[in-house]
C-alpha cells in the first residue's frame, strides 16, 4: 500500500521485547528497562496476526528486533512462523550477537534469512564500557557462529561515537577484507534519552571516507546506507546517515513496538495501537498508520532530540 507521498510501505520492524542482555550507552539506562506488565505486551499469537495483517496490505521484508530479540524466549518459534505468512519474502534479525552461539542455527533453520549484528568496537576495553555488562568475546563467538550457520547475508552495524571508536573506523573496516559480511557505520541519533553521549559526540558519517580515501564506490542495494568497498574487500562498507542526511523520500518502513504500538516514523510520537485487536482491527490501524506516515521527520541535529518519545530499545532500533 502507498502511503500520501507516494511511497510503497513494504518493510515492517517489529520488536519482540525491550528487554536486553546489555545496556548499551547510547540506548539504554544502566538500570535497563522496567519489565511491562505481561498483559500489555504483544504475545506470540498477536505478533504473527500483525504480520498478517501488514502483508495483506503489501508488507514483504520483516525485521525482528527489541530490545534484544534474541532474549525472548519464544523467538524461533516467533520468526518460522513469520517466514511462513503468505506475501512475507524474507524474514530478518537485528541482534547483539551474543546468543547466536546457541540460536543462530535454529533461527537459520526457520527460515530467518538475514543477520544484522551490532559492533560497536574491537576493543575488549571499550566493548565493556559502552555495553556495561557485556564481554567482546561474546559477541565474536556470536559473528562465527552467523557466518557458520549459513544465512544469506551478515551485516555488522557499528554506531560512530566522536571520542570512542572514531579510531578503530579502519580496523572495524578491515572485517569486511577478514570476512564476507557489510560492515555499516551509523550516525548516532540523538534519541530521547541517549545517555551519556550529547552532541559533541556525534560524528558525520562522511568522518569514515576521510579515514578511508582508498574507499571505492559500490553498487547501490536500494537499500538506506550509501555502499562503498575496499580494494580487494568481500563486503561493503555501507554509511547510514540518519542525521547529516535524512532517508525520509525513499522510507518504506513501518515500526512496530514490542507493547503493541505502530509507529509510523521512528522520531515522531505518533502511534497507532494494534495491542488486543483482531485482525481486521490491527489492518484497519496498519491502513491508518500508512496514510498517518508523515513526509519527514521534521528537525533532526546532533542539538535537536529525536520526538519518538521513547528510547531506541522501546521502539526497535
Ligand atoms: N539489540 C539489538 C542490537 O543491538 O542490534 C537490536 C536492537 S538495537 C536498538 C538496534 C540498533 O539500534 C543497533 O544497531 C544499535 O546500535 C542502534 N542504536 C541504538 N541506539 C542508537 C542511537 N542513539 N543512535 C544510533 N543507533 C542506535
Ligand atoms: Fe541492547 Fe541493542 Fe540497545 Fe545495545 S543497542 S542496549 S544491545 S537493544
Amino acid at each position: 500500500m502507498k502511503d500520501l507521498y507516494g511511497r510503497s510501505i513494504t518493510y515492517l520492524r517489529m520488536s519482540v521485547t525491550e528487554l536486553c542482555n546489555l545496556r548499551c550507552r547510547y540506548c539504554m539506562p544502566e538500570e535497563g528497562v522496567e519489565k511491562k506488565e505481561h498483559e500489555n505486551m504483544l504475545t506470540e499469537e498477536e505478533m504473527v496476526c500483525a504480520v498478517q495483517a501488514a502483508a495483506s496490505l503489501g508488507v514483504s521484508k520483516l525485521r525482528i528486533t527489541g530490545g534484544e530479540p534474541l532474549v525472548k524466549k519464544n523467538i524461533v518459534s516467533i520468526c518460522g512462523r513469520c517466514a511462513q505468512i503468505p506475501g512475507i519474502r524474507e524474514v530478518c534479525i537485528t541482534t547483539n550477537g551474543l546468543l547466536l552461539p546457541q540460536l543462530a542455527k535454529p533461527l537459520r533453520e526457520a527460515g530467518v534469512s538475514r543477520v544484522n549484528m551490532s559492533l560497536d568496537t574491537l576493543d575488549a576495553g571499550k566493548f565493556a564500557y559502552i555495553s556495561r555488562v557485556g564481554t567482546l568475546d561474546r559477541a565474536l563467538a556470536g559473528l562465527e557462529a552467523a557466518l557458520d550457520a549459513g544465512f544469506e547475508k551478515i551485516k555488522l552495524n557499528a554506531v560512530l561515537i566522536g571520542g570512542f571508536n572514531d579510531d578503530e573506523i579502519p580496523a572495524l573496516a578491515e572485517l569486511t577484507r577478514r570476512y564476507p559480511i557489510d560492515l555499516r557505520f551509523i550516525e548516532l541519533m540523538p534519541m530521547y534519552d541517549s545517555g551519556d553521549f550529547g552532541p559533541e559526540a556525534y560524528i558525520p558519517g562522511t568522518a569514515v571516507l576521510e579515514k578511508l580515501p582508498e574507499l571505492e564506490k559500490a553498487e547501490q542495494d536500494g537499500g538506506v546506507a550509501r555502499l562503498y568497498r575496499l580494494p580487494g574487500a568481500q563486503g561493503n562498507i555501507g554509511l547510514i546517515s540518519p542525521v547529516s542526511a535524512h532517508f525520509c523520500a525513499e522510507c518504506n518502513r513501518l515500526r512496530l513496538t514490542a507493547d503493541g504500538k505502530l509507529k509510523p516514523c521512528l522520531h515522531s510520537s505518533d502511534e497507532y495501537t494494534v495491542k488486543g485487536l483482531d485482525y481486521e482491527g490491527m489492518r484497519a490501524q496498519f491502513e491508518a498508520a500508512i496514510l498517518g506516515k508523515p513526509r519527514w521527520h521534521g528537525e533532526l541535529s546532533a542539538t535537536s532530540r529525536s520526538q519518538a518519545g521513547r528510547n531506541m530499545n522501546q521502539i526497535g532500533g
